[in-house]
């Protein structure tokens, strides 16, 4: 149920609805808003409708509607103004266009200082790199773990970029959030329940993959597990999913990104990169993810992707990234123009 509080209410008015809401053995979360408070409250059985009624009767509370959608914090019902996820000096879901980028793995010093060097020159916002690799083969190279991790929070001092770094498992996430800005999420972890669980309380913003046979609906319940457990800051990625098609590595479902706009304020983020599997797929893919309204990309570049240690195939080269860069401007300047009119409008 959504409680939407009269403007001019006071904290105490707002602290009696919270009250009376527990009273119904309801869970209560509050949106604070510049101009409004909103809160959404939990709960299952006959108490949500007696809790329903006697809300309606305090004359504080403008609103109180059921929602009938499973995902409450993150739909659009809950809050209709966009969630801003603030990683430093950046802001994703606001009024600037995010680019993540570096490579699929983190491999050494000289290998990550590289690459930060390059995307921070190229103009991307936020640095990406995996020191723990979910792999499809136990032989394949499993991730440089701390080491890895250590060689991020280097280029992070070296090139003030944020990083974005994958943890696989719940037990690891207090040692990834040592040194990560952002936790990502991986595909294949997506309905980790505790691994979500645990997010809830990691006090760092979370990518969260969308697994390669997840449906949207799967997603946006699986982002609501972080927010319910306490951590709004979640950031939701569409990285292709598995179909009959044999062409690309995943199908790249850009129509996931309109649709995830419409039903969610959590920023969307879409990964050419995984969502093709190939280098020459990700410029105009990028460009489509721009056109169609994402919040950011999240794309892999290795300083030499021939003798990339996972995932060359479809991270570009410096070279390539460079111009990536520039190529998007245009599409990135009319983003901003929708983004501002969006926001009078809103
Ligand atoms: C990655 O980002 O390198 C990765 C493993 O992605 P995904 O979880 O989408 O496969
Ligand atoms: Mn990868």
């Amino acid at each position: 149920m959504i409680i939407s509080i009269r403007r001019n209410a006071s904290r105490e008015e707002v602290e009696q609805v919270r009250s009376r809401i527990e009273e119904f053995g309801l869970k209560v979360h509050s949106i604070e808003g510049e101009e409004r408070v909103v809160i959404g409250a939990v709960g299952v059985g006959s108490a949500v409708t007696a809790c329903l009624e006697a809300l309606e009767a305090m004359p504080q509370v403008e609103k109180a509607v059921r929602i009938s959608v499973p995902y409450k914090f993150v739909s659009k019902e809950f809050r209709a103004t966009k969630t801003e996820v603030k990683i430093g000096k950046v802001t994703v879901g606001g009024s600037e266009f995010v680019m993540m980028a570096g490579p699929c793995s983190v491999e050494g010093e000289k290998q990550i200082l590289e690459s930060a060097e390059l995307v921070a020159k190229a103009g991307a916002q936020l640095l990406r790199g995996g020191a723990f690799k979910p792999r499809t083969s136990p032989y394949d190279f499993q991730g440089m773990a701390e080491e890895g991790l250590k060689l991020l929070a280097k280029a992070r001092e070296v090139t003030g970029l944020g990083i974005v770094t994958e943890v696989m498992s719940d037990a690891d996430v207090p040692l990834v959030a040592e040194y990560a800005d952002v936790l990502q999420i991986g595909a294949r972890n997506m309905q980790n329940f505790a691994l979500l669980k645990t997010l809830g309380k990691c006090g760092r913003p979370i990518l969260l993959k969308r697994g390669m046979s997840a449906t949207v609906k799967e997603l946006l319940m699986s982002a609501e597990y972080i927010v319910a457990h306490g951590n709004p800051d979640v950031m939701l990625c569409e990285r292709g999913i598995r179909t009959f098609e044999t062409v690309t590595r995943n199908t790249c479902d850009i129509g996931a990104v309109a649709a995830l706009q419409e039903m969610t304020h959590l920023p969307i983020i879409l990964d050419p990169s995984h969502a093709t599997g190939k280098r020459s797929l990700v410029p105009p893919v990028s460009k489509a993810g721009v056109a169609v309204g994402a919040d950011g990309l999240i794309v892999e570049m290795h300083p030499n992707p021939e003798k990339a240690w996972s995932d060359g195939a479809q991270s570009l080269s410096p070279a390539e990234f460079t111009k990536l860069m520039a190529d998007l401007q245009p599409y990135i300047a009319l983003w901003k123009k929708e983004r501002a009119a969006a926001a009078v409008t809103a």
